[in-house]
């Protein structure tokens, strides 16, 4: 009898002795937050980790997509997808912008691009993707209708940390591209997010606004909002970043035994790697057909439970279904069948760095028997 509860993921921690020199140094020069020296240091050793230009460090994952929005001054409807985490469309609500919700790929389970177009009106103004799960979005036919139409594209990529196509980051696609690092993502500060970006100048301006607008001691340049990470948390991420590599392999690793397990079993179906992508394996969601299985999403979740194995149901229910955004025009299921779908058969199954190949045993064995 398992009775250890195995739980769906846990944090990724820094050895408590390596980071206490780093609080010492905090403590010591008294500069807790403000573009200190670790936070300096934690952008560019992300920028040269993730093979990006420009980064800028933010205090979660939300707020970046918040300040992206204002930084590219986008209004009137955005294009996005019901199948994610609610802070997607949350940060077009703050902005008082409208979404605009599109049916997914069956495939990949992000943004369908043969479906934006028909969506598209004379008050659209930008696309907002999520590479949902870390699989990458098809990110050339996305910039191809964004093109056509004059649309910015910005991507929430809060799962995609560490992702690279053919060798390059999949955070260079669009106009900027958003991270969480969040205690339940890949790679976490604890709380902290951060926002991928081309150019100079435009990391300039979302350095000033998420700073209050401030340009200067007496100069603000735009509405700008408190997203600034600290000090203890930019330490914390340097430690973190040392052994995400690491993390990375382990959880391969975990995916490679549910898959062995997995493949072939009748009513379940989960993605396999594709060429030419480094995954992060930030996730491992199974689909479930009750025809197929035998049982329902739901009947499986809750027997998996009994047996101690507590996974998610990521992303169920659809953030087109939350009483906000219910009653829009683009959030009725008939728009949306395809997410509608998968929400009704996704689990998402422990995974994490250290998760023994014990408890993937047990996770396995309670699926199948
Ligand atoms: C985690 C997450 C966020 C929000 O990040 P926080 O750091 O928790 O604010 C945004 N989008 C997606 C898709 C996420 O999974």
């Amino acid at each position: 009898m398992d009775n250890k509860k195995i739980l769906v993921t846990s944090p990724l921690l820094p050895e408590l002795d390596d980071f206490i020199p780093y609080l010492k140094e905090i403590w010591d020069s008294k500069w807790l937050t403000n573009n200190g020296h670790f936070h300096q240091e934690l952008e560019k050793a992300l920028a040269a980790y993730l093979k990006v230009p420009y980064i800028s460090l933010f205090t979660n994952g939300t707020l970046p997509l918040i300040a992206a929005l204002q930084a590219e001054r986008i209004t009137g409807e955005v294009i996005t997808t019901p199948y994610s985490f609610v802070a997607t469309t949350h940060s077009l609500w703050w902005n008082g912008i409208k979404p605009v919700f599109v049916d997914i790929d069956p495939i990949t389970c992000n943004l369908d691009p043969t479906k934006i177009e028909a969506a598209i009106t004379s008050r659209t103004t930008a696309i907002m993707p999520v590479h949902v799960y870390g699989q990458p979005c098809d990110t050339e036919a996305i910039q191809e209708i964004a093109d056509k139409y004059g649309l910015k594209v910005i991507y929430d990529a809060a799962h995609a940390f560490g992702v690279n196509v053919n060798g390059k980051s999949i955070l260079e696609a669009g106009d900027m591209s958003t991270l969480s690092f969040h205690a339940t993502k890949v790679y976490n500060t604890i709380e902290g997010g951060a926002l991928v970006m081309k150019d100079e100048k435009t990391k300039k301006r979302i350095d000033y606004i998420k700073n209050f607008g401030f340009s200067g001691e007496t100069t603000i340049v735009a509405p700008g909002i408190n997203a600034k990470m600290d000090e203890v948390r930019a330490a914390y991420g340097l430690l973190n970043l040392k052994q995400v590599d690491e993390a990375i392999a382990w959880r391969k690793q975990v995916a490679d035994q549910y898959r062995e397990a997995l493949r072939g079993v009748e009513g379940i179906t989960f993605f396999e790697d594709i060429e030419g992508v480094d995954h992060n394996y930030a996730y491992f969601p199974i689909f479930v057909d009750k025809e197929k299985f035998g049982m329902s999403r739901d009947e499986l979740y809750y027997k998996m439970q009994e047996k101690n194995v507590f996974g998610r149901r990521y992303f169920y229910p659809l953030i087109s279904t939350f009483s906000t955004y219910k009653s829009l025009p683009s959030a009725a299921p008939s728009n949306l069948p395809v997410a509608t779908q998968k929400a009704d058969q996704v689990i998402c199954l422990p995974m994490y760095k250290d998760l023994g190949s014990e408890s993937v045993t047990s996770v396995i064995n309670a699926i199948i028997r």
